[in-house]
């Protein structure tokens, strides 16, 4: 655990079309901005169902996986990846608990929903899921690697 909070991760995080409608992108944005971790992937997308499918994978069976992929679906979502030294768990705790009611204050889901089926924002839960799902989710072209400037303005 030590080990995997110490390695550079990447993670796949998503607005879900409610927190785009309830103009919530740029709220999400700056908790990950501000949390020091650096963006590397961004666009808006409407997401077909087949991939919203694949994504959920997991879920299949639940009997809630039909209206998730219908509310997954029902308009654009914001994705993105994100890239930090244990970002996958530190996102996780950014996001708060899957039950936006049980999500501790300070969180984006304890802060800014209330259902379930509602909860504005996806992020990945293991190392290996954040790199299947940026690959699932974007080409390897809108990837960006970039190096923080050292404060040139400061010069
Ligand atoms: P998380 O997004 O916190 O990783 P899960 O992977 O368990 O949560 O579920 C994926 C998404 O499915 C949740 O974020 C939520 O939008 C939806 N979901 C999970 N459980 C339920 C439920 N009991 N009823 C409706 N939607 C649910
Ligand atoms: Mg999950």
């Amino acid at each position: 655990l030590v080990a995997s909070m110490e390695e550079v991760q990447e993670t796949y995080i998503m607005v879900k079309p409610d927190g785009l409608q309830r103009g919530l992108v740029g709220e999400i944005i700056s908790r990950f901005e501000k949390k020091g971790f650096k963006l590397t992937g961004l666009k808006l997308f409407q997401c077909p169902k087949q991939l919203a499918e694949e994504h959920y994978k997991d879920l299949k069976a639940k009997p809630f996986f039909p209206k998730l992929i219908e509310y997954i679906t029902s308009g654009p979502v914001v994705c993105m990846a994100w890239e930090g030294v244990g970002v996958v768990a530190s996102a996780r705790k950014l996001i708060g608990v899957t039950n936006p009611l049980q999500a501790e204050p300070g969180t984006i889901r304890g802060d800014l929903a209330v259902q379930t089926g509602r909860n504005v924002v996806h992020g990945s839960d293991s190392p290996e899921n954040g790199k299947r799902e940026i690959a699932l989710w974007f080409t390897e072209d809108e990837i960006c690697q970039w190096t923080p400037a050292q404060a040139p303005w400061l010069r």
